[in-house]
């Protein structure tokens, strides 16, 4: 199979058993690699009602065809099983270098299963798969300190993926992390790996993967590097990155600002791109990819990839913290301990609020510095407030008496862009398949960074909404960066190598709607109804008391006349379960026969 190795790669951790499958090439067909096949075959892993922290959970390392290939931006892995933190399918990407290795070593897809008896490291090295003891060398060790050594043991072209202290403590937002500053950050992928006595996969191929006549597929990358991928859309990747967010989204009074209380934050000029750059050394890239936005910033005794615009929102913003290097350490400690910087700056903020509403006496306040800085440490080895903290926005809001008070949908914790500055990103939270993301629809690039959309009207929005989300889907098949700007022809020009003729879009977007409903049905099979399809009470009818959205509000009525139409749009009847010939039209009828689950 040209752009695929055809080889599944099985690790049984229970008994520490390596096996090699064959990919299976209808599979590869319909769902074609990256979130597609990771979720084809969760599907298949995942027995229903499956514990997330325990041994019948799934991880799954997905590569896309073009990782390994000079293709720009395609060296992402996708990483899923079921998320500890929500209970829904879990997807979460990474950049850095780890796809491409795997795919030099020979595999398209991990499957890793069971639980090791004692801690683990899997070492890959083309066709030669070890199980190396962890207690007492690995396990307990920091990411960064953990790359190091394991770099002085194996080279410098060994690429590991691996959860910290927090996912060994299974904390449901411990994150992996690879080439130090790359997190496959939501969801509790670490907490999943930590589950399994699993420290981390090394991985070093000395392959290379096949295209058909691969003088012309180079060829044509570069025209699209130059015309495409270098364009004028995409430079701002590289000249300020994310961080350029900062001043536009509290502009438009959806910055995330003292635990969601307002959307302005009075103190993004000290955290905005402006600020960052000032200190910018140098910036750098993942594997195959000019865009290079990786910003890398200097403070007084150390240097910090980041922080990235969700950061500063949920981590700044959100905690009332306008000092940078306080925000950039924060970052590193999330980075070194292997916490999702979102969650827990989500987290964090919560706390302070609990503290500052006589809720909580974590010591913990709004612009405080002192407290939130040593918050990560304590949240990743549970100990102290930390304790009460690891266990989540949701759980927390819920013990302390206040759910009110911790805006999540599903139990993840939202993005930094509050839906009452930017209502369409409420429907595209509330639908989300892994929880609030701002990855799988992005309204906000309509709503208020340039686009014809209305920033405070639902209207039209369910459309918007199902789209994007059908095209994110596609287009993380590839897996293609989502900090460039895709659309079907620049997807159609790499596919035409894969499958040797053209795309329509109609045809790309049909891939796309397959995969969502294929994660929909996953997530049925696992107990979840329209009820969870919901905004936090706060978004629906607390408005912002100042700034630009002040007053605002999604409302009730509104939000559910936006979810029956999305529904509808989708093919699914009024409780979200998709019809029979929705499944027929997408070729997954086997999956779930007459259309329920
Ligand atoms: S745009 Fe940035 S995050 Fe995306 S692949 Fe390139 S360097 Fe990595």
């Amino acid at each position: 199979m040209d752009f695929y190795t055809g080889k599944v790669l099985r690790l049984d951790l229970t008994g520490l058993r390596a096996s090699v499958e064959p990919l299976d090439a209808e599979w590869a067909r319909l769902f074609v690699g990256g979130k597609g096949l990771l979720l084809r075959s969760l599907f298949e892993e995942l027995a229903p009602g499956t514990d997330a922290l325990s041994p019948g959970n799934p991880l799954i390392l997905a590569t896309g065809p073009f990782a390994g290939t000079p293709a720009a931006t395609c060296s992402r892995l996708a990483v899923g099983c079921k998320s500890p933190a929500t209970g829904t399918l879990l997807d979460s990407y990474v950049g850095g270098s780890f796809a491409p290795a795997l795919k030099f070593a020979g595999y398209d897809l991990v499957v890793i299963t069971g639980r090791a008896p004692a801690p683990v490291l899997v070492r890959i090295t083309d066709d030669k798969v070890e199980f190396v003891p962890a207690e007492g060398r690995y396990w307990g060790l920091e990411t960064a300190s953990l790359e190091e050594l394991i770099r002085a043991e194996m080279g410098p072209e060994a690429k590991v993926l691996s959860t910290g202290p927090a996912g060994e403590n299974l904390v449901p937002f411990a994150c992996l992390s690879t080439d130090q500053f790359h997190k496959a950050g939501r969801g509790g992928a670490g907490a999943v790996m930590g589950s399994k006595n699993l420290k981390a996969v090394v991985v070093r191929g000395t392959g290379a993967v096949t295209v058909p006549d691969a003088a012309g597929f180079t060829r044509e990358m570069l025209r699209l590097q130059d015309e495409r991928v270098l364009s004028a859309d995409n430079a701002w990747t590289y000249e300020e990155g994310t961080p350029f967010l900062v001043d536009a989204v509290s502009g438009a009074g959806a910055l995330p600002t003292r635990n969601w209380r307002t959307g302005t934050f009075a103190g993004a000029g000290a955290i905005n791109s402006t600020a960052l750059l000032s200190i910018r050394t140098k910036i750098r890239a993942c594997t195959q990819c000019p865009l290079a936005c990786r910003q890398v910033h200097t403070f007084e005794d150390y240097i910090c990839e980041g922080p990235e615009f969700e950061t500063l929102g949920l981590c700044g913003a959100n905690c009332d913290v306008d000092d940078l290097a306080a925000v950039a350490t924060f970052n590193r400690e999330c980075d070194e301990v292997g916490l999702d910087t979102m969650s827990t700056g989500a987290v964090v903020a919560l706390a302070m609020d609990l503290c500052e509403q006589g809720a909580a006496d974590y010591g913990l306040a709004f612009g405080d510095t002192a407290g939130y800085l040593r918050a990560p440490r304590l949240i990743a080895l549970r100990e102290g407030y930390g304790a009460e903290l690891a266990l989540g926005a949701r759980a927390l809001g819920a013990l302390k008496g206040r759910p009110d008070l911790a805006p999540e949908v599903k139990g993840l914790e939202m993005p930094a862009y509050d839906p009452r500055g930017t209502f369409g990103m409420g429907l595209g939270y509330a639908t989300s398949d892994r929880g609030a993301c701002h990855m799988r629809a992005f309204s906000a690039g309509d709503d208020i960074l340039g686009g014809a959309g209305a920033a405070d009207s639902l209207e039209g929005k369910a459309r918007l909404v199902v789209d994007q989300q059908d095209f994110s889907a596609v287009a993380w098949t590839g897996v293609w960066c989502a900090n460039m700007a895709l659309d079907p022809d620049f997807l159609g020009a790499h596919f035409k190598h894969l499958w040797g003729r053209e795309t329509t879009p109609e045809e790309l977007l049909t891939i796309g709607a397959r995969i969502w409903n294929l994660g929909r049905l996953l997530n049925l099979r696992e107990g979840l109804r329209r009820e969870d399809d919901r905004l936090p009470e706060r978004i629906l009818s607390v408005p912002h008391p100042d700034g630009v959205a002040a007053g605002k509000v999604l409302g009730a009525g509104a939000f559910r006349e936006a979810l029956d139409e999305y529904y509808r749009l989708r093919g699914w009847d009024a409780e979200g379960v998709p019809t029979r010939d929705t499944l027929s039209r997408l070729s997954l009828a086997e999956l779930s026969p007459g259309g329920a689950v």
